[in-house]
C-alpha cells in the first residue's frame, strides 16, 4: 500500500503545500496541534493581520486562493510616518502604478486555505494533535491526540514539518546529533511586540489613512499599524525589553498614558482601550532561526518558520514560506516523487534565499526604527520613488524584495544593497531633488551594479 505525505502544522504554510499536494492526486494527512480555528474560538495565533505581497499571491494564484480572501485585502500604498510632532508624511512603496502590498488577515487567510483543503477527499485533516517526536529514519511521525489522549504514530513516504518556529520535527533532527550534524542557531532580537488596536470611527470608517502602512518611528523603537476591514487597526508596539523606553517601564495604568503622551501622543484619541489592551495583550519576543539541512535521508524537509523563522520587518515570513510551497511544487514537475532528488534540490534552491530575507528583514529593522524619518534617508527614498516613476525599469531593493517575485531574495538582497549604497552617497549631499539629474544618476547606479544586474 503506497504511503501518504504526512505534513505537520495546518497553519499558513502547511495547509497551502497540502491543498497543493492534494491537487496534484498525492494522499496527504495533515495535523495541527491545535483545535481547528474555523469551530473553535481560539486567536490565529502571532499577528491579527498580516503584509501579504507578490510572492505570497503567487503561491495563492497557484492553488486557486478564495475570491473572499482576494476581495478582503486592503492595499497599503505606502508608509505613512507620524512624527513625534503629530506631523505626518507619506512614502510610497512604489513610483510604479499598482504596485502596493496589502493587509489580509491572519485567520481568515488560514481559514479560507483550510476550507479548501477539506474539500479534497484524499486529504485527511487532524486538529488537536500535535507532533511530539519523528523517527527520521524510519519516515515514522508521532502524535498525541488530545481528543481521545491516545499517541498515534503514522508512517510517510515523506513528512513534512511546517509546525512553525517551534517545530518539533526541526528538534527531531536537531537531536540525531553527529549523525545529521545538524546545524540550529537563534538569535534573540532585543526588543519583542505588543499588538493593541484603533477601533473603527463611529459610522465603521478608518480613523486614520486606509490604505497605508503607518510607522511611528522613534529612533530605538516603534509602533505600526495595519488597516482592518471592519474599520479597525492592529498596532504593534515594538519595544526594547529593558531601560526606560522598554516595555518595563509600563507597570501600571498611568505608566503606560504618561509613556504614549511623552512618545505617541497622536494616537491616545485612537486608543480608547490603551491601559485594558496593553495589560491584557502579551509581550512576546522575535528572533531569528536559521538551520541546515532542511531535508533527512530522503523523507524529511522543513517548510516555512520550521526552517527559517524571520522578524517580521520586511512582512516577507509568511511570503517567503508560501514561496516555499510555490519552489516545492516546481521541485514536483521536475522530479516527480522522486525524494532523494526532490528534497535535496527544494533545499538548494531555498536555503540561500532564507537566509537573505533573514538578513534584510534584521536591517529593515533598524531601518523603520532609526532611519525612515532621518533626512538622507527621506531623500533618498524619494529619489527612489522619482526613478521608479521615470524609469519603470529601475526596481528600489523594498521593490525587487517586494514585487519582483521572479527575482530570488538572495539577488534582490545583492543588488539592492549594492543601489542603496550608490543613491545614499549622492542623497548625502544636501541639494534639491529637482536639481538632480535623474538620467545620469541612473547611468551612474547601473554602471556600478552591471555585474549584479545580469539577468534582472
Ligand atoms: C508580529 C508578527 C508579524 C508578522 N507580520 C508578517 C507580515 O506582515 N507579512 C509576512 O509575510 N509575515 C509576517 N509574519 C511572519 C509570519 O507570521 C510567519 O512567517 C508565518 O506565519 C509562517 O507560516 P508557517 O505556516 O510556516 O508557520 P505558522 O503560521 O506558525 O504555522 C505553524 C502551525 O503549526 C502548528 N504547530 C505548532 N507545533 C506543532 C506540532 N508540534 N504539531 C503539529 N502542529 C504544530 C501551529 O499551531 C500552527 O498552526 C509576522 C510574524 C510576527 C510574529
Amino acid at each position: 500500500m503506497s504511503k501518504p505525505i504526512i505534513i505537520a502544522g495546518a497553519g499558513l504554510s502547511g495547509t497551502l503545500l497540502a491543498v497543493r499536494l492534494a491537487q496534484r492526486g498525492f494522499e496527504v494527512e495533515l495535523y495541527e496541534s491545535r483545535p481547528d480555528m474555523r469551530s473553535a474560538d481560539i486567536s490565529a495565533g502571532r499577528s491579527i493581520n498580516l503584509a501579504l505581497s507578490d510572492r505570497g499571491l503567487r503561491a495563492l494564484e497557484m492553488v486557486g486562493v478564495n475570491e473572499q480572501v482576494l476581495k478582503d485585502l486592503i492595499p497599503m500604498k505606502g508608509r505613512m510616518i507620524h512624527h513625534q510632532t503629530g506631523h505626518t508624511h507619506f512614502q510610497s512603496y512604489s513610483g510604479r502604478e499598482g504596485e502596493h502590498i496589502n493587509s489580509v488577515s491572519r485567520g481568515g487567510l488560514n481559514i479560507a486555505l483550510l476550507d479548501q483543503a477539506e474539500t479534497f477527499p484524499n486529504l485527511k485533516l487532524h486538529f488537536n494533535s500535535p507532533c511530539v517526536h519523528v523517527d527520521l529514519e524510519a519516515g515514522i511521525a508521532h502524535f498525541h491526540d488530545q481528543t481521545t489522549n491516545r499517541h498515534i504514530h503514522q508512517e510517510g513516504d515523506v513528512i513534512i514539518g511546517a509546525d512553525g518556529a517551534g517545530s518539533a520535527v526541526r528538534s527531531s533532527m536537531l537531536s540525531q546529533g553527529p549523525r545529521l550534524r545538524f546545524d540550529y542557531r537563534q538569535d534573540w532580537l532585543s526588543h519583542g511586540y505588543k499588538e493593541l488596536s484603533f477601533p473603527p470611527s463611529p459610522d465603521g470608517g478608518w480613523l486614520v489613512e486606509k490604505n497605508a502602512l503607518h510607522i511611528w518611528p522613534r529612533g530605538g523603537f516603534m509602533m505600526i499599524a495595519l488597516p482592518n476591514p471592519d474599520g479597525s487597526f492592529t498596532v504593534t508596539l515594538f519595544l526594547p525589553f529593558d531601560g526606560e523606553t522598554g516595555f518595563e517601564a509600563m507597570h501600571d495604568g498611568p505608566s503606560v498614558r504618561a509613556y504614549f503622551e511623552k512618545w505617541f501622543p497622536d494616537t491616545l484619541a485612537l486608543m480608547p482601550d490603551l491601559e485594558t489592551e496593553y495589560f491584557q495583550n502579551p509581550t512576546s519576543s522575535l528572533g531569528t532561526i536559521k538551520c541546515f539541512p532542511w531535508t533527512a535521508y530522503g523523507k524529511i524537509a522543513l517548510i516555512g518558520d520550521a526552517a527559517h523563522a524571520v522578524v517580521p520587518f520586511y512582512g516577507q515570513g509568511m511570503n517567503c514560506s508560501f514561496e516555499d510551497c510555490l519552489i516545492f511544487d516546481q521541485c514536483l514537475d521536475e522530479y516527480g516523487n522522486d525524494w532523494d532528488k526532490l528534497l535535496p534540490a527544494f533545499q538548494e534552491m531555498r536555503k540561500p534565499n532564507a537566509d537573505a530575507i533573514a538578513d534584510l528583514a534584521v536591517e529593515n529593522f533598524y531601518e523603520m526604527r532609526d532611519h525612515v524619518a532621518n533626512p538622507v534617508f527621506m531623500r533618498k527614498r524619494q529619489l527612489e520613488t522619482r526613478l521608479e516613476a521615470t524609469f519603470p525599469d529601475y526596481f528600489s531593493k523594498y521593490s525587487l524584495v517586494t514585487f519582483r517575485e521572479d527575482v530570488p531574495y538572495a539577488r534582490a538582497k545583492e543588488l539592492g544593497n549594492a543601489q542603496d549604497k550608490v543613491l545614499m552617497e549622492l542623497c548625502a549631499v544636501d541639494r534639491p531633488l529637482e536639481e538632480l539629474d535623474l538620467a545620469a544618476i541612473l547611468v551612474k547606479v547601473k554602471e556600478q551594479t552591471a555585474d549584479l544586474r545580469i539577468g534582472i
